[in-house]
């Protein structure tokens, strides 16, 4: 096991633990499946870290975990997530440490691997209303000055904030779209999925 491997688990067993509240949002403004489609992504990402053979390398890791998502779940919020952790891992090195540089670039990746496969951007109701946020407390000149500790507190609090801004408008990409403006008023599920593998994680390396 490495730092990220236990991280990685630490955000699964969140999404486990999680699978019924998600869904139960979803189920308000979509169909009802979100936590259902996380909880299977992120058993066969368990799975997948039980036989990595380089679990000390986080390009790897990174790797595996995309791909166990990407091959595992269904949905529109699975490959997006699983596109997100693929892009990560193309610029992660594979002797990456957690910093505020490091979690910048591998999030920005990310982000724009969900924003290239999704057409998604922010205020479209989407786990992007989280993403960015995050992303952005480990941006210079934000960031400048924080410690690593500080900016995932700061992000922390921003996954949080981005799920609250989510409940105040109305979906312009997936199933919610089709609810158009009576989507306001309820979270985005993947806005919380993502918010909640954030404060997994967060917690973790606390
Ligand atoms: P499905 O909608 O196919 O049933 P899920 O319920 O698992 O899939 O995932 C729904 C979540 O996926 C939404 O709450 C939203 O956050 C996210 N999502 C949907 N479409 C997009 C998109 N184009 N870009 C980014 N995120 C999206
Ligand atoms: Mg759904
Ligand atoms: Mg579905």
């Amino acid at each position: 096991m490495s730092k990220l491997t236990e991280t990685i688990e630490a955000v699964a067993q969140m999404i486990l633990r999680e699978k019924n509240y998600l869904s139960d949002l979803d189920a308000k403004i979509g169909d009802g499946d979100h936590g259902i489609n996380m909880a299977r992504g992120f058993e066969a990402v368990l799975e997948a870290l039980d036989t990595l053979e380089h679990p000390e390398n986080p390009k790897a890791v990174l790797h595996a975990v995309g791909t166990a998502i990407l091959e595992n779940v269904g949905g529109a919020a699975g490959p997006l997530y699983g596109t997100g952790f693929l892009c990560a891992s193309e610029v992660c090195a594979e002797d990456e440490r957690l910093t505020i540089d490091s979690a910048e670039r591998l999030l920005g990746a990310a982000i724009a691997g969900i924003e290239k496969r999704g057409h998604a951007r922010r205020g479209d109701k989407t786990m992007l209303d989280v993403l960015i946020p995050i992303h952005e407390c480990f941006t210079a000149p934000y960031a400048d000055g924080s410690t690593l500790y500080e900016c995932l507190a700061d992000a922390n609090q921003a996954a949080n904030e981005g799920v609250e801004y989510t409940k105040t408008i109305a979906a312009r990409k997936g199933r919610a779209s089709y609810l158009g403006e009576r989507s306001i008023g309820c979270e985005d599920p993947g806005a919380v999925s993502s918010m909640l593998m954030f404060r997994a994680a967060y917690q973790f390396l606390n």
